[in-house]
């Protein structure tokens, strides 16, 4: 069985699905069977690993809304061996809506997840900018929850209240989800700014902070553009190393912690 992780920070461009495409690809390249699940209406996974956002046949939408959905008919291959997608596109911004009505609304992802498990090691989610409905079912369906921070003047702006999400849907959805870890992006190291914030985001969140932190460059923000992961985009970039190396790092606490 494999194990689910949201990619979630409800501040918006903070490095989450750059995190998402390129930790997944590299992830991916090392072996394992790798599903990413693009559970924001902007799609930028789904575009970000080249497939088109139009004219797609089963998408997250009708993962969430409707129940006849067999998960695996949704899923789609990428120009990278060992990964697959779940796409999304803008029709699911109308999906935070009809779920309201629905009974189980938050589970709606969880359903799907238990069927998908079984054929991935990783299963990603990217999450939306937002504390809606789309967010509490990709934290309700995951087992961890890693953390974006962008090292910028307000990083931790926002970071009590992203706990205090995980908090209560720990509480009352999801009994064993965890975190993951936490994830700097876009640091400078010519910028005392970017250092400070790495110092203020190892004090909130302790261990829990990769050692591996991911720089600003600017080929990690051109590779989306090509339908490409910086893994393939431009290999030998400081982008896709330091994507590489996170890459790594995660897998051996992953070992460390099943071996525990
Ligand atoms: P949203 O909340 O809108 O979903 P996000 O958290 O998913 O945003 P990204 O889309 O990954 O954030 O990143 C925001 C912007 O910053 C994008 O244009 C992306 O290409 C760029 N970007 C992300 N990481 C880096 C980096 N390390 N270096 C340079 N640019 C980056
Ligand atoms: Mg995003």
């Amino acid at each position: 069985m494999g194990k689910a992780i949201a990619i979630f920070n409800q501040k918006g461009g903070v490095g989450k699905t750059t995190t998402n495409i390129n930790l997944a690809a590299c992830l991916a390249i090392e072996g394992k069977k790798v599903l990413v699940l693009d559970i924001d209406p902007q799609g930028n996974t789904t575009s970000g690993l080249g497939v088109s956002k139009k004219n797609l046949d089963v998408t997250m939408y009708e993962l969430l809304l409707d129940d006849d959905v067999d998960p695996a008919k949704a899923v789609l291959h990428t120009s990278v061996k060992g990964l697959d997608l779940i796409p999304a596109n803008v029709q699911l911004a109308g999906a935070e809506v009809e779920l309201v009505e629905i009974e189980g609304r938050e589970m709606r992802l969880k359903r799907a997840m238990d069927q998908l498990k079984k054929d991935y090691d990783y299963i990603f989610i990217d999450c939306p900018p937002s504390l809606g409905l789309l967010t509490i079912n990709s934290l309700t369906a995951v087992d961890s929850v890693l953390i974006p921070i962008q090292c910028e003047f307000y990083a931790l702006e926002g970071v009590s209240q992203l706990v205090s999400t995980i908090e209560i849907v720990k509480k009352n959805l999801n009994r064993d989800l965890e975190v993951q870890g936490v994830i700097l992006s876009m640091f400078d190291g010519r910028t005392k700014l970017s250092i400070q914030v790495v110092e203020e985001v190892k004090k909130y969140f302790g261990d829990k902070v990769y050692t591996t932190v991911i720089p600003r460059n600017v080929r990690l923000a051109e590779a989306p553009g090509f339908g490409m992961p910086i893994a393939q985009y431009d290999p030998r970039s400081t982008g896709a190393r330091a994507y590489t190396a996170f890459a790594k790092e995660f897998l051996s606490l992953e070992e460390e912690n099943n071996g525990k």
